[in-house]
């Protein structure tokens, strides 16, 4: 069966490659071209996809932990959500943490990806004190914010066009409670979501749900969820268990009608201005895990989530541009998440600046890429750029105007040999 994204779009004929050992992988660098890293395909795009798929679940065995720091090491298959189940009743968690626990510490390190806290905790490849590449030549690379750190710069965010990051030593911070105390705060328009993140800032996550249907006065209103974690000292993590959605559903189960009523419905259970709760890790960090598939709601034609970022300085005016154009397509996403970012790292392709981002869902249907083309030009107007994690589509004007360090990237992929080996999709397309 073919390998797909968790977009499910495109779909491709591909082989997949499996390995455990380093002789394996050996074995398959020796008689392959056109390969590409997979992790457990939870990036939307087709960064994961090319003629020739490396699996790097099945490379999953925890090397060592020092209770003394929270260093923990890890062959790059492993799970967040296995780490967790270890480590959390012992008092430790993730420094930082996607929205989905479902994906390999390799596919972290290579979308260098960020969490609820990117304001005050920067990216995953702020927790990496090493890990160990092997390039196109299978020579093993150690790579470090000390040793070869231009390795480390381009692999981190470097959607797996650098090599196959084989494991990592990842350092994990403690906690004094499975819970999150948790405050939600109801906006009635974008100025007020704003006031909002920033009054909220020094908490140590945040994340808002945008209604981006709304128009007018309502445009850009808001349910804002900051917190940290509680101080009770109960660790006793059981995962929830999952529903599952069993098949695809129809493609016109989704359309502007059911997302506008999920959007009004959603917006309009929580009742007060501010309202507090105490939440579990996987509620908090992880609400969609709780749906197994929930990819195939949007039918089999799969979908397409867009994440874009805007400077600090231009996000207000860019996301009012952005969510009017939306809103006036009538192309709605149920899933739209705002996030607040701090400064960027030093990596060639990590996605984060310093402002705000906004991620939408939308399924792949007639007339979504024209709108999507349209909001590009809108991203660039405000000096912002597209995450690659997500991205399925962007053409490589509007890719190179976001990512100035692109040069310097393919100029390393050249003198790697790594282009003649590690291809997606995506690259080909981006020219990278
Ligand atoms: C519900 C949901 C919520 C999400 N929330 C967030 C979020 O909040 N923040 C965020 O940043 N991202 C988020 N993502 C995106 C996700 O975290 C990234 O796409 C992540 O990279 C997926 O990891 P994976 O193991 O599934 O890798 P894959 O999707 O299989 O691969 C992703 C990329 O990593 C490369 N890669 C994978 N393994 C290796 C390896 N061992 N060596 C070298 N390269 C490798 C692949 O080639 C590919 O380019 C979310 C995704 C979902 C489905």
């Amino acid at each position: 069966m073919n390998l797909t994204s968790w977009g499910n779009y495109p779909r491709m004929e591909n082989k997949a490659l499996p390995f455990t050992s380093i002789k394996d992988l050996e074995t398959i660098l020796d008689h392959h071209e056109n390969l590409i890293p997979y992790g457990n395909g939870r990036s939307y795009g087709d960064s994961a996809l090319s003629k020739n798929i490396i699996q790097v679940k099945p490379h999953n065995l925890f090397l060592d932990f020092d209770d003394a720091t929270g260093q923990l090491h890890v062959q790059a298959g492993v799970l967040l959500a296995e780490i967790l189940e270890v480590f959390v009743p012992r008092g430790w968690f993730l420094k930082v943490t996607p929205g989905t626990k479902l994906i390999t510490v390799g596919g972290a390190i290579a979308s260098d990806v960020h969490g609820k806290n990117h304001h005050n905790a920067g990216c995953f490849s702020e927790c990496v004190e090493f890990f160990n590449l092997m390039l196109p030549s299978g020579d093993i690379i150690k790579c470090s914010h000390t040793d070869n750190v231009e390795l480390f710069r381009a692999s981190c965010g470097g959607m797996g066009l650098t090599g196959v990051i084989l494991d990592a030593s990842i350092s994990l911070k403690r906690i004094n409670s499975k819970y999150i105390n948790q405050t939600t705060i109801k906006t009635g328009n974008l100025k007020e979501t704003f006031a909002a993140f920033e009054r909220y800032q020094c908490e140590p996550y945040s994340v808002a749900w945008i209604d981006c249907l709304a128009k007018d006065k309502g445009l850009g209103r808001c349910l804002l969820m900051v917190g940290d974690f509680g101080k009770d000292g109960n660790h006793s993590y059981h995962p929830k268990s999952k529903l599952n959605i069993p098949f695809n559903f129809p493609g016109f189960v989704l359309n502007k009608l059911t997302v506008k009523l999920f959007n009004r419905l959603y917006y309009g259970k929580v009742f007060k201005k501010i309202s507090k709760q105490q939440v579990d890790i996987d509620t908090f960090f992880y609400p969609l895990d709780a749906i197994g598939h929930w990819n195939r709601i949007y039918g089999k034609n799969g979908f397409t989530q867009y994440q874009i970022i805007l400077p600090k300085e231009n996000s207000y005016e860019g996301l009012e541009a952005i969510l009017s154009t939306i809103s006036k397509s009538g192309k709605g996403s149920f899933l739209a998440v705002l996030k607040l970012y701090g400064k960027a790292n030093n990596n060639y392709l990590s996605f984060p600046i310093e402002g705000y981002s906004l991620a939408l869902d939308f399924k792949i249907e007639k007339g979504l890429f024209e709108l999507l083309d349209q909001l590009d030009q809108l991203v660039i107007k405000y000096g912002g750029r597209i995450y690659l994690a997500k991205d399925v589509r962007v053409s490589r004007a509007v890719f190179e105007q976001g990512y100035p360090q692109t040069d310097t990237f393919r100029a390393l992929r050249h003198q790697y040999h790594m282009h003649e080996k590690f291809n997606s999709l995506q690259s080909t397309r981006i020219g990278l």
